[in-house]
């Protein structure tokens, strides 16, 4: 496959990914505006609109805030809502699209996976996996959520798929004694990636954060820099549960950078909008469905265009 087809295959996945939200707020937009004056109750709703797409009540008021500007008063058509609100949104999103760097320097790079159960964490490993093996890295994965057998099996099944060597202990094992394993292992196979994988058992709080701050510390005393990376993997569906999950983890390990699963299907990936305002952290990457070509880098411009609906 070519890069290009590569490219629009994506774009078709993100587009009908993002399906739900995209339809409601395009004909949403559209139903409130029917080429009329731009007045007050046609900003209240369309503020309105979009806190029910899932942008949250703060990105929504800044958004309507900024769009009425200089159009108050004016004829103004449904189209040219969504371009106005797509670039306005695409600007937001911008400064959040960094790509995750991987620094060759490191030998290995130490990922550490983060988030509540069923995020997607043990899936994004897999598919980070395959795609920086793909780009003939040496990756390593370490099975660092002992609390559950499937988790061990799940990340097994990534490593055959994607030859990255998988380290995993018993369940029930030590999540830190593992990732001790696994970093030594790592550097002394002179691997360039180690992601971590680990448990997200978030009813308790002082466990989780004792687990983690575990794991963390054991990694620094093998190399102080690690762990290089610190993804906090959230669900989209969550909606603005989400921005709870942010604050609880940015406390527990020091979160460097999102990723944003199950945008497909999901009628809610407007937190992603609402997520980059609020924190501006680095969204590296997005998924959208359960394959390992389903997890790609964020472009702000082509979410925002897909999330209001364009080029459907
Ligand atoms: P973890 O508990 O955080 O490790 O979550 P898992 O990686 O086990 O994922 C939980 C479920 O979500 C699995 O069934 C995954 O296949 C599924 N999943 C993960 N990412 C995505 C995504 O982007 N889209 C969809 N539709 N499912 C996903
Ligand atoms: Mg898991």
């Amino acid at each position: 496959m070519s890069d290009t087809e590569k490219k629009s295959g994506w774009l078709a996945r993100l587009r009908s990914g993002l399906q739900k939200s995209s339809s409601k707020l395009s004909d949403n937009i559209t139903s409130v505006f029917t080429k009329q004056k731009l007045d007050q109750k046609t900003l209240d709703e369309l503020e309105e609109l979009l806190i029910a797409a899932d942008l949250g009540p703060s990105t929504a008021a800044r958004l309507v805030a900024e769009f009425g500007k200089n159009r108050f008063g004016r004829d103004i058509e449904g189209g040219e809502v969504k371009i106005a609100l797509g670039e306005q949104i695409a600007a937001i999103l911008r400064p959040c699209a960094v790509p995750l760097n991987i620094n060759k320097d490191k030998k290995p790079f130490v990922v550490l996976v983060v988030g509540v159960n069923g995020t997607g964490k043990t899936t994004t490993i897999g598919k980070l996996a395959q795609h920086y093996a793909g780009q003939g890295l040496k990756v390593m994965m370490a099975a660092g959520d002992t609390f559950r057998a499937a988790a061990i099996s799940q990340l097994k099944i990534w490593g055959e798929r994607t030859g990255a060597e998988v380290i995993a202990g018993e369940q029930g094992g030590d999540a830190a004694a593992l990732a001790y394993q696994a970093l030594d292992k790592a550097q002394r196979s002179q691997c360039d990636l180690l992601l971590v994988d680990t448990a997200g058992r978030l009813h308790n709080k002082d466990d989780l954060m004792q687990e983690l701050a575990k794991i963390i510390r054991v990694l620094k005393k093998m190399d102080a820099s690690a762990p290089h990376a610190t993804l906090l993997v959230l669900d989209a569906a969550t909606g603005q549960n989400a921005h709870a999950q942010v604050e609880v983890f940015r406390e527990i390990a020091q979160v460097t950078g999102l990723v944003v699963t199950k945008l497909d299907g999901s009628a809610k990936g407007g937190v992603v909008v609402a997520l980059a305002d609020c924190f501006q952290l680095p969204i590296h990457a997005i998924g959208v469905g359960e394959g390992a070509e389903d997890l790609q880098s964020f472009d702000a411009v082509e979410f925002a265009r897909a999330l209001i609906g364009f080029g459907q």
